[in-house]
């Protein structure tokens, strides 16, 4: 968990371009982003993905984790045009960074079935 990237985002100890925090979640731009906007938004905790949040974790941590989504879709411009949310989950899900993470993507036109 110490070689976790995104943990390290949370501390402080690697740079991120941050557009918002609390105490539960961090929201930052992606290093590599595909859309005009594109956002990470994730647990301050260390969860693996989505099979991994424990049934605390779903009543505690995801319902904020939609809340800031919403809230940087407004705050982003995005809200009235349209965005996507992405999790991906897992080897198949095409999960690269194994801490819970929600892309929030917007300012293009999606396309739609995703690979
Ligand atoms: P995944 O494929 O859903 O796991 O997405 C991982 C995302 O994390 C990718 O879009 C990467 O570009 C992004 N990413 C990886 N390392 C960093 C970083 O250090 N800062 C911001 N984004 C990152």
């Amino acid at each position: 968990m110490s070689e976790c990237i995104f943990c390290k985002i949370v501390k402080g100890e690697i740079p991120a371009a941050i557009l918002y925090e609390d105490d539960k979640v961090v929201a930052f731009k992606d290093i590599q982003p595909t859309a005009p906007n594109h956002v990470l938004v994730i647990p301050k905790k260390h969860i693996v993905s989505m099979a991994h949040a424990t049934e605390e974790d779903l009543q505690e941590i995801l319902p904020q984790i939609f809340k800031v989504i919403q809230k940087l879709s407004q705050e982003l411009g995005i809200k009235e045009e349209g965005f996507r949310i992405v999790n991906n989950c897992g080897k198949q899900g095409g999960q690269t960074v194994d801490h819970l993470h929600f892309h929030l993507l917007g300012g293009r036109q999606m396309l739609w079935p995703p690979g």
